[in-house]
């Protein structure tokens, strides 16, 4: 019999207590991994075991992957309709509602996210996703399309079936509510793999689809390691779809695995190293907090982090005074700490692979401006970091870090940045500060990414698209456009009675 883990919260952000299944819930039932191992799930305050959640392997997928097909074929897909779908959709945002402080806890607790971000930045993000696909579920249909006089021709918008589903551990709720909203509003069956370091949140996810009644097998989970559960999900030759977030390492195997296999559509969220650009005449106080919000938001685990910081010659030096300052105030510490502005990092591998990139900047030559260290002597806590005298072709100006890193480079021309922030293997994000609006849109039209903003950074709207250009990703996910990936259309051409002769 599969566990569950008890937590109980008692905080200066939450009181309470948590009960969260462990095993794997696959065909509307919680089971245990059928290799009967399990994965510790580490606090990233101390590195202390939280839990143990069941392991998935190969044959669980093969188990989940037959359920979500039963399901597509009996009582999800077609078989439920549009608004039917949208109403559960809604019933699961409002049971998150209910849930919402425990939620925020677990987020904090397992992946280090700060609380208050959880409370007022992820949970409610993540909830808006749901109840915005729960809106789309009767709407994204085909057309009819005029041909001549003797034929109907329409479009129909059908589910895949069968679709994987990978994430990571760097939003685990939200990336989740990116992936199921417009998976389960066009009807497909879903096999979800969350990252092995942070699994509470899907479990929690798990029982509350569980309880709002969609049917057994429309939504499986299988916790599981990447090159075990997530191999097999890309290379399932039942699974029609794989959608995955996560490292561009990774959605090469994905893709390769899925080439290999039935040729599966794909769509990946990857990586990015996205600039920021803050022209002369930019609101340079304005700049500056949006900048530290854009590299240090979530402790720099963010896929679109503004982490290349391009600065005009003019305002270098101010802003690298005014923004040094701001850093400076970032509270490091406790996720569940009131005025917390940053707390762990995820995992001992992340905080590693930070350091060792802070390391390769001051072995070739950068200059660590602020931080460069770690916080504390327990935990994952790393220094919020920024490094100036950098040149194109260092790693921590090329590769992204992943943590709460910096560079802050003065340029001269809107000729020069175009073409150093053009210049790494990503096109994820971009930002532009000007006050001058021709510029700023002048500069949008010349960056190769897949959003731009401008004067902000960091702000994502669950109706907007998101993804990424280049080696950052193919397809996108939120707004309309994310149904698309879910979907295939099928033309239907009615002959009205032309004869063949
Ligand atoms: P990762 O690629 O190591 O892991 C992501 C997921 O893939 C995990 O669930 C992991 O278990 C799984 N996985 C690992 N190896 C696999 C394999 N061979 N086959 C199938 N699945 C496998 O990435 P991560 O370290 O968890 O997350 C950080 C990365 O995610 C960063 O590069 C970040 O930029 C990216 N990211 C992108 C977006 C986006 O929307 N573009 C959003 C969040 C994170």
């Amino acid at each position: 019999m599969p566990g569950v883990f008890t937590h109980q919260f008692a905080n200066e952000s939450f009181n309470g207590q948590v009960n969260i299944n462990t095993g794997l819930f696959i065909d509307g039932q919680w089971v245990d991994g059928s290799g009967g191992s399990t994965i510790d799930v580490l606090n990233p305050t101390n590195g202390e075991l939280l839990a143990k959640v069941s392991e998935g392997t190969a044959e669980d997928v093969n188990l989940a992957v037959a359920a979500a097909q039963r399901a597509f074929d009996t009582t999800w897909g077609h078989n439920t309709p549009g608004s039917v779908r949208g109403i559960l959709l809604n019933k699961l945002a409002d049971k998150m509602e209910s849930q919402y402080d425990a939620l925020c806890a677990v987020e904090a607790l397992d992946n280090g996210l700060t609380f208050q971000w959880a409370k007022n930045a992820d949970v409610p993000a993540s909830i808006a996703t749901i109840r915005y696909y729960g809106g789309w579920a009767d709407k994204f249909h085909g057309k009819t399309i005029e041909t001549d006089k003797n034929k109907l021709a329409y479009t129909i918008h059908e589910p895949i079936g069968v679709v994987g589903q990978i994430i990571p551990w760097n939003f685990p709720l939200l990336m989740l509510c990116w992936k199921i909203g417009p998976a389960l509003a066009t009807g497909n069956a879903i096999v979800m793999k969350p990252s092995e370091f942070t699994p509470l949140s899907a479990l929690m996810m798990a029982e509350m689809i569980h309880q709002v009644g969609f049917p057994a097998g429309a939504f499986n989970l299988v916790v599981g390691y990447g090159s075990t559960v997530g191999q097999t999900i890309s290379e399932h030759p039942l699974i029609e779809k794989v959608a995955f977030t996560g490292s561009t390492v990774t959605g090469r195997k994905i893709m390769e695995a899925a080439a290999k296999s039935n040729l599966k559509n794909v769509t990946l969220e990857l990586g990015g190293k996205s600039p920021n650009i803050i022209f002369n005449d930019a609101d340079i106080d304005q700049a500056v907090n949006w900048a530290a919000h854009g590299v240090y938001w979530n402790h720099g685990q963010c896929c679109c982090a503004g982490s290349r910081i391009f600065v005009q010659s003019k305002i270098y030096q101010e802003f690298l005074e005014k923004f040094t300052k701001k850093v400076k105030s970032i509270k490091v510490g406790d996720p569940f700490g009131k005025d917390t502005n940053q707390g762990p990092q995820v995992s001992q591998l992340q905080f590693d692979r930070i350091m060792s990139y802070i390391e390769s900047g001051k072995e070739q030559g950068a200059n660590i401006h602020l931080g460069g260290g770690r916080v504390g002597d327990k935990g994952y806590y790393v220094e919020p970091t920024i490094f100036t005298g950098t040149k194109p072709e260092m790693k921590i100006v090329q590769e992204e870090i992943f943590g709460p890193v910096a560079v802050v480079i003065k340029f001269e021309d809107e000729d020069d940045v175009v073409r150093q922030a053009n210049d790494t293997l990503y096109g994820l994000a971009a930002a532009v500060f000007s006050k001058d609006i021709d510029r700023a849109l002048q500069t949008v039209n010349k960056l190769k990414a897949g959003t731009v903003w401008v004067n902000c950074i960091n702000v994502l709207n669950h109706n907007v698209p998101f993804g990424g250009f280049k080696q950052s990703g193919i397809g996108r996910e939120l707004g309309e456009y994310a149904l698309s990936n879910y979907t295939n259309v099928k033309a239907v051409h009615v002959n009205i009675g032309q004869k063949m002769f």
